[in-house]
């Protein structure tokens, strides 16, 4: 019986159904054509070559920039029965023979192997030998000159298709927009590729942005939800990651921190923790992330605002790769977009390149000021429509909004009256009719918008300006000390010719918390369910035994299943997806046993 695609997938790997276009991007890779494949972090990237290369005569090379990620790769792929090997910079010379010679001689399936490896003569002698089934080129963006995570040995791998013109190659990436995708056909010479975009929605992220008031209790209260699980804590600074590790592991969370300033000793061991134990939470700077494909990663939690809306994808992206639901979590505040905007214009960079600065944070702000579903403002960034998701902060408890045209106008007058001169505290002092010291110098009690804002509340005038600022109705003047400036967006609002809708302050936060919780999906899972604590328990132990992750033995959605479903038989324990011939055989009996104890 000749093996198809789909009896691969199930008997492999285990799955009962292929994803998106994964078959029709296999087929293409089989009979021997080129793809670009674009498709969400999680989305299923690497069955696209791996299925290939079991059905192609051959041994497939995977070109990848991540060297971390290759080990847990193969061993991955072993655990699956399948022949695989990498060769980087981390073997010593002995073990890279071995592993040359295999591929020699045809007994490798799956290689994995370093850009600037590949590139070497000696390698390039060694592939003249040896039987390439495909060239799988993975984080294909790395040849993007624009990107953040250019690579110039990348250039070098259009060289293959000159030497190796019938050797099939795929290319695949999780960055969206079309400038690099056009840029990765070019540079790869991929001209006559097939492409297939993926839609970029990860339907089981739950996106909640909120407005940071006491960013160590929020993050504590959203934590709450997510005990024992693995995520990440993105802050801006190294000082606040270490300060809030610190926090965290005092509320009696297993938290690491994780940053550039570091020795490298302990960022690769708190990284090789996070990876395989369980329920580990990294505080991290953004130069934790990269390459960090562990699947059962639960929430992303930013304590400050990223610099772009793409930023945002990406980070947020490393939750829920095993399409279990999972949480996206944002505190942001004025004063962020104020730091970062201070950051764009004491840069070293030309006006042009920050112009770009200022529009992709404007972006990212809008974003989170969206009072309509944010993954509909998320994927019309990356050129996708779409419809309210239910799945959001916005969809599932509505922010009120009040219509704030007259306080806007009397804010901006204030600013406009005293001389676009003072910093938000004098001017609200001004709108409330405070008699301070400033106001006496100034002798801003004679103006004729003294005081008319004194029916609000003083943090209600505050909401209303930051808004305004969000808005670009008002800017903030980091040159002359923090002074507001009206612009030009200010002046039909003044002329009464536009009304300005605003997010009522967050009144009741007992009632957004009980909607939020209650609604089915992230952080509540039945964790305490004693059968799957014990097979967590028990593939924890196995995998210890043998060195690897956790995952790479068995993904928690297989775990949950199986403490659902309690199957009795190795039939029974076949049909949970997540289990193919291989993992069945190596592990049937034990989760039988582990069932049977409960
Ligand atoms: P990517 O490289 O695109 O981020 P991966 O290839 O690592 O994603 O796949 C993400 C997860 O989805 C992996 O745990 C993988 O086993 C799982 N997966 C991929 N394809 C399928 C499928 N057809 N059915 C079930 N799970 C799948
Ligand atoms: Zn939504």
């Amino acid at each position: 019986m000749s093996d198809t695609p789909l009896r691969l997938l199930n008997r492999v790997f285990g799955y009962p159904a292929f994803r998106g276009e994964q078959e029709a991007i296999i087929d293409t890779v089989t009979a021997g054509g080129d793809a670009l494949v674009l498709m969400p972090t999680g989305g299923g990237k690497s069955l696209c070559y791996q299925i290939p290369a079991l059905l192609r005569e051959g041994c497939a090379v995977v070109v990848s920039p991540l060297i971390a990620l290759m080990q847990d790769q193969v061993a991955a792929l072993k655990e699956l029965g399948i022949a695989a090997a990498f060769l980087n910079s981390s073997l010593d010379g002995a073990a890279a023979m071995q592993v040359e010679r295999d591929f020699a001689e045809g007994r490798l399936k799956l290689l994995y192997v370093a850009p600037e490896r590949l590139l070497t003569p000696r390698f390039q002698a060694l592939l003249d030998g040896a039987r390439v089934s495909l060239f799988a080129i993975d984080e294909a963006h790395c040849v993007s000159q624009w990107g953040h995570d250019f690579r110039p040995e990348y250039l070098g791998l259009s060289a293959l298709h000159e030497r190796f013109p019938a050797v099939p190659r795929i290319a695949l990436t999780a960055t969206a927009d079309a400038a690099t995708r056009a840029e990765i056909l070019a540079r790869l010479d991929l001209g006559d590729a097939r492409v297939f975009v993926s839609s970029f929605d990860r339907p089981n992220i739950r996106y909640r942005i909120v407005e940071k008031t006491d960013p160590r209790a929020q993050l504590l209260g959203f934590l709450a939800g997510h005990r024992g699980e693995a995520g990440i804590v993105y802050c801006s600074t190294r000082k606040k990651v270490e300060e809030t590790a610190a926090a965290l592991a005092a509320a009696g969370y297993t938290a690491l921190a994780y940053h550039g300033g570091m020795d490298n000793a302990t960022r690769a061991r708190h990284q090789q923790r996070f990876l395989r134990d369980d329920g580990v939470v990294m505080v991290a700077t953004i130069a934790f992330g990269m390459g960090i494909d562990k699947p059962d990663v639960r929430f992303v939690a930013h304590l400050d605002l990223p610099r772009s809306v793409e930023g945002y994808y990406q980070e947020t992206g490393r939750a829920g790769r095993d399409g279990a639901p999972a949480e996206a979590w944002m505190a942001w505040g004025l004063q962020d977009v104020v730091t970062q905007r201070r950051f764009i214009d004491e840069s070293e960079s030309d006006d042009a390149h920050k112009r770009i600065g200022h529009a992709k944070l404007d972006a990212l702000v809008g974003l989170a000021e969206a009072a309509s579903c944010r993954r509909v403002a998320l994927l019309a960034y990356f050129g996708e429509a779409s419809a309210p998701c239910g799945n959001c902060d916005v969809c599932l408890d509505p922010p009120t909004l009040w219509d704030g045209t007259e306080a806007a106008q009397k804010l901006l007058s204030t600013v406009y009256r005293t001389g676009q001169r003072f910093g938000a505290g004098h001017v609200i002092d001004v709108l409330l009719g405070k008699r301070t010291e400033k106001v006496g110098k100034f002798g801003h009690a004679d103006l004729s918008v003294f005081g008319i804002g004194a029916g609000q509340p003083d943090k209600v005038w505050r909401a209303v300006l930051r808004q305004l600022v969000m808005r670009g109705l008002l800017e903030v003047d980091h040159a002359a000390y923090g002074a507001l400036k009206l612009t030009a967006a200010a002046r039909p609002v003044l002329k009464g010719e536009e009304t300005v809708m605003l997010r009522a302050i967050a009144a009741a936060p007992s009632r957004r918390k009980s909607r939020l919780a209650s609604s089915s999906g992230a952080g509540v899972h039945d964790d305490e369910d004693p059968l799957f604590l014990a097979l967590r328990a028990w593939r924890r132990e196995t995998a210890n035994e043998k060195g690897v992750p956790a995952y790479v033995i068995l993904h928690d959605a297989t775990l949950r299943e199986i403490a659902a479903r309690r199957p009795a038989t190795l039939a029974e324990l076949g049909e949970i997806p997540g289990l193919g011939t291989k993992k069945l055989e190596a592990y049937g009996e034990d989760v039988l046993a582990v069932v049977a104890e409960r």
